[in-house]
């Protein structure tokens, strides 16, 4: 009798259905020459935010959250399994222990390796803290071109780097100010009231941003919104950048993120314009930034970030 029969490799789950596949199955770790729908890339730095921040543990909990999910779609009829979708996963870079400015280095040098590869038509980089766009946006100019940015967040992220330097409120300023993008090309989504100066939206204005409040994600159709930001931007960049801050969703939604607040955006309708977003073939890259899962109440928001990612493999 064979003794051993009960016991299983520890982590596995419990539970095996024969029929069903679950979306963590799709992950394959990355090897030279090996293609994929998507790639990942994990960049767990938080030590650049503002506030009290345990981004630096969202990769990995974004990745397990795939274990919630199959890999069937109910209203679409279709498997991503059946349909042999595949994740291509980056792993995590090795951030420095103290210093930021290492660390966006190492992001900005691994990200450009990871996309160089091609090992999939499409990369998607788990923060971390929304510091880390300026060093992914800079790596994916340098290998695809001028870059435009559909960014959804509660905030400008403009914030002046005199005061506090590369931290989680500077990104698109740092792009704007090293000239990596141009205002014109940056269309902000979801910009909350009470969450941001008036200088910065100041400052916005002046560099041409686009910006469209919670007001007009409310009254206005947002694949109507969404179809309209990519036409403007699709003649003028090379490559669309999705900047997806998780704290443009209501803090209903998103109790995992450092800076909740009221009046922000339903996941639904995230997950509609996100949609819409990657169906644009200049769509190439998407970040999902600012989960702090030892905040979260039942992975509930790095659920959400694990359903945006899903979406990805439909594009
Ligand atoms: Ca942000």
């Amino acid at each position: 009798m064979n003794t051993f029969q009960h016991i299983k490799p520890a982590g596995k789950a419990q539970f095996k259905d024969r029929y069903t596949t679950k979306a963590a199955e799709l992950l394959t770790p990355w090897e030279e020459g090996k293609k994929g729908d998507i790639a990942i890339i994990g960049a767990p730095l938080s030590k650049p935010s503002i506030s009290h921040s345990g981004a630096s543990f969202a990769p990995d909990a974004i990745r397990r959250c795939l274990n919630s999910f199959t890999t069937y779609n109910i209203e679409r009829g279709t498997d991503l399994a059946e349909d042999n979708k595949s994740i291509i996963d980056f792993g995590d870079i090795t951030m420095h222990p103290t210093s930021i400015e290492e660390s966006h280095q190492r992001i900005y040098e691994s990200v450009k390796a990871a996309t160089s590869t091609n090992a999939a038509p499409f990369t998607i980089i788990l923060g971390g803290d929304h510091s880390i766009t300026t060093s992914t946006v800079k790596a994916i100019k340098e290998t695809k071109g001028t870059v435009g940015i559909i960014q959804f967040d509660a905030h400008h992220d403009l914030r002046n780097t005199g005061d506090g330097g590369p931290t989680n409120g500077t990104p698109f300023r740092r792009l704007l100010e090293g000239g990596h993008i141009q205002g014109e090309h940056l269309i902000q989504i979801g910009i909350r009231n009470y969450a941001n100066a008036k200088a910065y939206h100041d400052y916005a204005i002046e560099q041409g941003v686009t910006v469209y409040t919670m007001k007009d994600v409310r009254q206005q159709n947002i694949i109507k919104l969404i179809q309209e930001s990519l036409v403007q931007l699709e003649s003028q960049v090379d490559t669309i950048y999705l900047s997806v801050d998780m704290d443009v969703l209501d803090q209903t939604y998103a109790p995992g993120c450092p800076a909740i607040g009221p009046g922000g955006m339903h996941p639904d309708t995230l997950r509609e314009a996100v949609q819409a977003t990657l169906k644009h073939p200049k769509v190439h890259t998407m970040d999902l930034v600012e989960i702090d899962p030892t905040l979260d109440i039942r992975d509930m928001t790095s659920r959400i970030a694990a359903s945006l990612m899903m979406e990805a493999l439909i594009k």
